[in-house]
């Protein structure tokens, strides 16, 4: 999505972009999510509650995971998130997010009419069911901070909730419905219909694994290609290309699991199971069931027990029917510690731009960071202020 959007972007501002990708358009982590556009964000993913550290060690909580051993490689990473993610640094951090995603439909949107893919965004937004009181109990701070920031919101009861929902079996205690957020029945699809866009309009496209970047003589080349200004939108994998010209960010890996069934239940909106962890979210290819993280090195072969681990749990929700497909897809949220993206010229080198580490929101919050990082790369007024983004909050 950062890609994509961020080549729209540019090219809308009369530059000529030549996008690269490795293997395709949104054939990574922009496949297979949860597809919501989530303006209703207000706070940043929240660290497992003490109680759930145990299972998630010993592997059992569709929640998050940790794959040993290499895993543990993560561990100072995940130190840095759970300090992060006290209240008060998470709440700042969860303000300093809002530029990108309060208006996030509107820039979705701005991308995908023009391209045709209106219709791979539903209006059935986002809705977070509570199985027990105390569950409920602990989303009051959250929802303080959602009614502080005017976030339209409902809360359901099981009847209210059975209207909207009638194939929704009544075992939970109560809900929340988000009703400013959107979203894609079929992201990657949506995104493709961006980049051929993007592509009719004059932009270019080739797959190409960037394995080099060089600058010679005011110019970052790349194989046969060069440019004056050139934007790492590369995800987890940013380090990779980064790394030789002096940067590492300090990404943390958190990869996560979808799988497709042919579910006899009609389910329109985009339920979040709040005590388990993982997401039934409505789409083109059946109900698709998305994971929590799984704590990982980039490399290391999946493992999608959680999507097993969640499924007796999707069982007690609704008739989820047979797999629509053998196996499970694995997509990799780039994720800082701050839960903020890296948006932002290198320190080091001119010309060298970033866009990456979007973590849980990458799809929402994707057309937004492109449009900062594109008028950043023109130079003149920034329709947010930058400085929360910034690449040069990391010591390199
Ligand atoms: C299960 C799951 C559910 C999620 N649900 C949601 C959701 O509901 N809403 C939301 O907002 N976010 C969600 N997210 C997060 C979101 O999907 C990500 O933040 C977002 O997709 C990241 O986009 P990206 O463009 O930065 O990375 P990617 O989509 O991974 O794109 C990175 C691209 O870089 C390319 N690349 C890498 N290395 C090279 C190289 N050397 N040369 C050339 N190209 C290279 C790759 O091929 C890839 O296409 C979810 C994530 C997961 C895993």
């Amino acid at each position: 999505m950062a890609g994509v959007a961020s080549a729209i972007h540019l090219l809308k501002k009369g530059q000529r972009v030549l996008l690269l990708d490795k293997i395709g358009i949104a054939r990574e982590t922009s496949y297979g999510n949860s597809g919501i556009i989530e303006s209703s964000y207000v706070l940043p993913f929240a660290p497992p509650h003490w109680k759930n550290i145990p299972s998630i060690l010993l592997g059992y909580n569709p929640y998050a995971r940790i794959s040993y051993p290499d895993g543990i490689s993560q561990f100072p990473w995940m130190l840095n998130f759970y300090l992060k993610s006290q209240r008060k640094p998470r709440t700042q951090n969860g303000a300093a997010m809002r530029p990108l995603v309060e208006n996030a439909i509107a820039e979705h949107e701005a991308i995908m009419n023009p391209a045709g893919a209106a219709h791979h965004i539903s209006d059935h937004g986002r809705i977070k069911l509570h199985r027990t009181a105390q569950s409920f109990e602990n989303s009051t701070y959250e929802r303080q901070i959602i009614a502080r920031n005017n976030v339209p919101f409902e809360i359901l009861s099981v009847d209210q909730l059975r209207e909207l929902e009638p194939d929704l079996k009544p075992n939970f205690q109560s809900a929340i419905r988000l009703s400013g957020s959107k979203r894609y029945t079929n992201p990657a699809k949506a995104i493709q219909c961006a980049a051929d866009w993007f592509i009719g309009q004059g932009g270019h496209y080739k797959t190409v694994s960037v394995s080099s970047l060089e600058k010679r003589q005011g110019q970052w080349h790349v194989g046969t290609y060069c440019a004056k200004h050139v934007v790492i939108c590369t995800g987890p994998w940013a380090n990779e290309i980064l790394k030789p010209l002096g940067h590492t960010f300090p990404l943390g890996v958190k990869r996560g699991y979808h799988q497709h069934f042919n579910s006899p239940a009609k389910i329109m909106h985009t339920l979040v199971d709040a005590d388990e962890g993982y997401l039934i979210c409505p789409m083109d290819q059946g109900i698709r069931i998305t994971t929590g993280a799984e704590f990982a090195q980039l490399d290391t072969e999946p493992n999608p027990i959680q999507i097993a681990q969640a499924l007796p749990k999707v069982k007690e929700l609704i008739d989820i029917g047979d797999p629509a497909e053998q196996g499970a897809w694995m997509g990799t949220r780039p994720c800082m510690a701050d839960s903020l993206p890296v948006i932002g010229q290198s320190g080091k080198h001119e010309g060298l731009w970033f866009n990456f580490g979007h973590g849980h929101c990458g799809i929402t919050a994707g057309p937004s960071s492109a449009r900062l990082l594109s008028e950043m790369v023109i130079g003149g007024a920034t329709f947010c202020p930058p400085e929360p983004y910034s690449p040069k909050r990391f010591r390199q």
